[in-house]
């Protein structure tokens, strides 16, 4: 058994603001067939604490970045946690990162250097009797973990970072190294320093023994100045230990045959039933039933996520015979601008404000088309759940939206290999022409049924990926897994 310590600032179902809470919850379940045991370091943000099902106290750090701390070893929902309880630093309401106000916590450098310096004295041995192997760490939240590995007092363990967005870097103040209890040579070294601060996601690429990102184009697109935004040379340099490995998703969660969020749950040979849910969808939404495809969205209302161009496409969509429904929130110009074509097109065009679990399952199980626009995707998620869902993709071809969907061009869909529509460059005028030809596809009924089977049937679980991640473990340890055979 590999013993591994996963670090993250979030884990589904408990604490989630985007794909990144999905794939740490839904990783050791997958690992555990292939012989790893991985437990979970999460802050003890009151929706952590509140929601342990068992808890014992494992580790009493008295003084702990100017206040008390311990830890608790406890359980939820199948998930072996370790909960870093430090009230100063985590019992706050909301977002795990943003005050009431919106803004970042001032304090997130501190809140996370505990992180990452709690993931190391675990390494170390800090509880009895729990010595993990790796500390795989998840975005500059956890970036610090592999600087206090490489820089304080030695210990065996081994690092791995995974990039789940490298547009989130955790650049702070200089003023702050001295309350990171980071060894000076960190400093001196220049293994943290980022353009005169401390960067923390730049920490864990440049110190880690192995990195991953979540999707293979990803992993190339990162070592691009057009998408490495400023740690693209270092990734270049890294390139030989950068590995990238495609998302799956939990599809105990997400199975339209079992989904209590659905209004009918359905399968691969009963597409049909889809209809029930595209009613309450419409419902929700208050869109008409007319018979053009509903395109559907759920999504952070971001530059990154392309829904800029997506109010800026509402209007032809609309014009070319489809409906839209939106769930998100995010920058207020998209919100304005996707309340602005709701008012345009009563009945056709439909916007939810906010964050809801149980719409975005009727979404992907309702709705016909689900839109990805993407400037940039790590991996993407809602593309894969709608594969999963018979909610035929719509993407841009980028990052893990490439990596996922395979366009229906005349000759996939001859082939009968085609799964979605991808569109390049990541432009309104090209966005604007994938939806026309997805309306013309929607349109071909037989072709469109086809597509929306061979989706629902691709493999989009954690199988294969959670091999990659076990054999990456393996081979950091110099150990060889029993079932490599069969890879
Ligand atoms: P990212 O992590 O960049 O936001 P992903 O596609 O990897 O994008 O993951 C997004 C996750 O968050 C998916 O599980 C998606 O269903 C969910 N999500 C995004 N916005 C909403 C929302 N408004 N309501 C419910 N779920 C949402």
């Amino acid at each position: 058994m590999i013993e591994v310590l996963s670090v993250t600032s979030e884990i589904y179902p408990l604490v989630k603001t985007g794909g990144l809470a999905d794939v740490t919850g839904a990783l050791p379940g997958a690992l555990a067939p292939l012989g790893v045991s991985m437990r979970t370091l999460i802050p003890g943000y009151p929706a952590v604490t509140g929601r342990l099902e068992t808890g014992r106290v494992v580790a009493e750090m008295p003084d702990f970045f100017d206040g008390a701390a311990r830890l608790i070893a406890g359980r939820v929902g199948g998930l072996d946690l370790i909960v870093l309880d430090a009230p100063h630093l985590y019992e706050r309401p909301g977002n795990p990162y943003l005050g009431p106000d919106g803004q970042n916590w001032e304090d997130n450098w501190k809140r996370f250097a505990a992180l990452g310096f709690t993931a190391y004295e675990l390494g170390r041995g800090l509880v009895d009797g729990y010595r993990p192997q790796v500390l795989h760490c998840h975005d500059w939240q956890a970036g610090l973990a592999p600087a206090y590995v490489a820089f304080n007092a030695p210990t065996p363990v081994k690092t791995v970072v995974t990039v789940h967005n490298i547009a989130f870097q955790g650049h702070f103040g200089w003023e702050n190294f001295n309350a990171l209890h980071l060894d000076f040579r960190a400093a001196s070294e220049g293994a943290i320093e980022y353009f005169g601060g401390i960067g923390f996601l730049k920490a864990g690429l440049q110190c880690a023994d192995a990195l991953t990102t979540v999707s293979p184009t990803y992993a190339h697109e990162i070592r691009t100045a057009a998408y490495g935004m400023g740690l693209e040379g270092l990734l270049q340099n890294r390139a030989n230990d950068l590995h990238g490995i495609l998302n799956g998703i939990d599809t105990r969660t997400w199975d339209p045959a079992r989904d209590e969020a659905l209004a009918q749950t359905y399968s691969a040979n009963s597409t049909h039933l889809r209809d029930v849910n595209r009613t309450a969808l419409n419902e929700r939404f208050e869109l008409d039933d007319s018979a053009g495809p509903l395109f559907g969205v759920v999504s952070r209302l971001t530059w990154q996520k392309g829904m800029d161009m997506l109010v800026d496409c509402a209007d032809g969509l609309v014009a070319m015979g489809g409906k839209l429904c939106v769930l998100g929130a995010g920058d207020p110009e998209v919100e304005n601008g996707l309340m602005g074509a709701a008012m345009r097109h009563p009945g056709k065009v439909g916007f939810i404000q906010g964050y809801d679990e149980g719409l975005s399952h009727l979404v992907q199980g309702g709705a016909d088309v689900m839109m990805v626009p993407s400037r940039f995707e790590p991996c993407g998620l809602t593309q894969l759940y709608g594969l999963r869902y018979g909610c035929v993709p719509l993407v841009s071809r980028v990052g893990g939206l490439a990596d996922t969907v395979i366009d229906a061009n005349e000759a996939a869909v001859e082939a009968g290999v085609a799964t979605g529509v991808v569109f390049a460059p990541a432009t309104e005028e090209a966005l604007l022409e994938g939806i026309r030809r997805t309306v013309h596809l929607f349109a071909r009924e037989k072709v469109w049924k086809k597509m929306q089977r061979r989706g629902m049937k691709s493999e989009v679980s954690w199988e294969a990926s959670a091999k990659k991640y076990a054999d990456l473990y393996a081979n950091l340890l110099g150990l060889k897994r029993d079932d490599d055979q069969d890879d």
